[in-house]
């Protein structure tokens, strides 16, 4: 009889490990059944901002593979609109909420593929009965912001709570729409991602775009009017909302692993080992925006919440399942996001993790630009390296800049990859013409500057 797979999950981690896995093993030997409480399979979360803002035209786009796709071509029983509502380990079933038949199941497994994803942080605020209140995580949750905003009449002002990337680039996405858009940020900068001198020059660039940001203040309520919302409240006073848009972070959806009894880690993600298993907990595997990732720089078990590692974690997991061997070698934080026309990416540790970690280091802020400064379209570009003293190995990068400033992070990561130090970075051999980079290139005029400053 052949195997049971069951996947929880059919995004990006819970996809990737099916279709591996299937990769590697036919039907007769493997069965996969895919449960997916919402109404797409494979999307891409990261395109929501720009189909909110029109950028992307159809919600189709961003849908790698439909659910027949996996269905004919990989042999996958992909079932939308079912949640999992239980995991029974000890008689290896879960138990399935079909919600559109409203009926329960309880379904046999001997693998199970646990790849639920995280859910943004909600405040006590945002679980009343407000209508106009939006988390953005999934297909569904982006579709249901769709809808809102293509009402007539359509709203026009709009909050976002929470300056994280996904907040940002959700700020530019429905100022692009037209609304007038307040951001509001409990630290002292949005784009907490990167350190408070990178981040106050995004900030500066979205007040130029004409979103308002008030830092250093926290939405405690809502108004409402008719059930729907009509402002969030905070300490300095209303700010009018037709819709709220939640930017806090996420969570990673580990509760019905915890109540199964699997390990959560310090990071509060599930505890996985290098090859996707979770620990402890035979025939399990999880990947994705739910589970623990090594930082190779820190050593710490984090949570860093992204389809690219999603994407290579289900990967792994569905090589594994399917009789192969792969592992996962950790992360490094590399990140790259665009907001209205700069260009933000980090790699490694900003300062307070360095600090945290315990590295001496020194931090070194450098102004150049994207290409020879004569050639039209150069612009500025500022770099930022944090290097440990007094090894000078590099620990963390940072870019903020306008056109083809973000993607210089990939070179600064393969570096910190690879443990390079600054020194050994100022003679890499990176590309150089005028349209693309000043003779010296920005990553090569920080390293410089970094090692003079570690000689000081
Ligand atoms: C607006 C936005 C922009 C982003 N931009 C980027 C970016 O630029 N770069 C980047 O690397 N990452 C980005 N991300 C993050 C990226 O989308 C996620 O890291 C990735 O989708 C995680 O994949 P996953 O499969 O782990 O989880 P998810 O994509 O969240 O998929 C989990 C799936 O599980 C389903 N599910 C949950 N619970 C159950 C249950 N009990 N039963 C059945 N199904 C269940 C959910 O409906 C969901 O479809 C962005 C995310 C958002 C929201």
């Amino acid at each position: 009889m052949a195997e049971r797979m069951i996947v929880i999950g059919g995004d990006a981690a819970g996809m990737a490990a099916a279709s591996q896995a299937r990769r590697r093993r036919d039907r007769d030997d493997l069965e996969i059944v895919a449960f997916e409480r919402g109404r797409f399979t494979s999307y891409s979360a990261c395109g929501i901002p720009y189909w909110i803002s029109g950028l992307v035209e159809e919600r189709d786009q961003l849908v790698a593979r439909e659910p027949e796709v996996f269905r004919d071509e990989f042999d996958i029983d992909v079932r939308l609109r079912h949640e999992v509502t239980a995991i029974d380990l000890d008689r290896r079933e879960v138990v399935v909420r079909d919600l559109t038949a409203g009926r329960e199941l309880r379904e046999g497994f001997d693998t199970l593929m646990y790849a639920v994803g995280a859910s943004p942080r909600l405040p006590e605020w945002a679980r009343d009965e407000v209508q106009g209140v939006f988390g953005v995580q999934t297909l569904d949750d982006g579709a249901a912001l769709r809808a809102w905003l293509d009402a007539d009449p359509a709203p026009r002002s709009a909050v976002v709570v929470g300056g994280g990337y996904i907040g940002v680039e959700m700020a530019e996405a429905l100022i692009q729409r037209g609304l007038a858009v307040t951001l509001v940020e409990q630290a002292a900068q949005p784009m907490s991602t990167v350190d408070e001198d990178m981040a106050a020059l995004v900030a500066d660039a979205m007040r130029a775009t004409g979103i308002e940001i008030r830092t250093g203040v926290e939405v405690t309520g809502l108004t409402e009017r008719d059930g729907r919302v009509a402002a969030v409240v905070t300490a300095d006073g209303p700010i009018p909302a037709d819709v709220v848009v939640l930017g806090l972070g996420v969570r990673p959806n580990t509760g019905l692993a915890e109540a199964a009894g699997m390990p959560l880690g310090p990071s509060g993600a599930l505890r996985v080992d290098r090859r996707m298993r979770v620990v402890g907990v035979p025939g399990v595997w999880a990947a994705g925006d739910c589970v623990e990732s090594l930082h190779r720089v820190s050593g710490a078990a984090v949570h860093i919440p992204l389809g690219t590692h999603a994407n290579k974690q289900g990967r792994v997991a569905g090589i594994n399942i399917g009789g192969g061997y792969a592992t996962f070698p950790g992360v490094i934080g590399t990140a790259v996001t665009k907001v209205c026309e700069l260009e933000v990416a980090r790699t490694g540790l900003r300062e307070r993790e360095a600090r945290e970690a315990g590295f001496e280091f020194v931090s070194v802020l450098t102004e150049s630009t994207s290409r020879a400064g004569y050639f039209p379209g150069a612009r500025p570009m500022t770099v930022k390296l944090i290097a440990e003293r007094p090894t000078g190995r590099l620990l963390g990068a940072q870019i903020v800049g306008r056109s083809e400033a973000a993607k210089r992070i990939d070179a600064l990561a393969v570096a910190l990859w690879n443990g390079m130090t600054v020194e050994d970075m100022t003679s890499l051999d990176l590309g150089y013409a005028p349209p693309y980079a000043p003779v010296w290139d920005p990553v090569l005029i920080a390293a410089r500057k970094t090692v003079d400053a570690l000689l000081r």
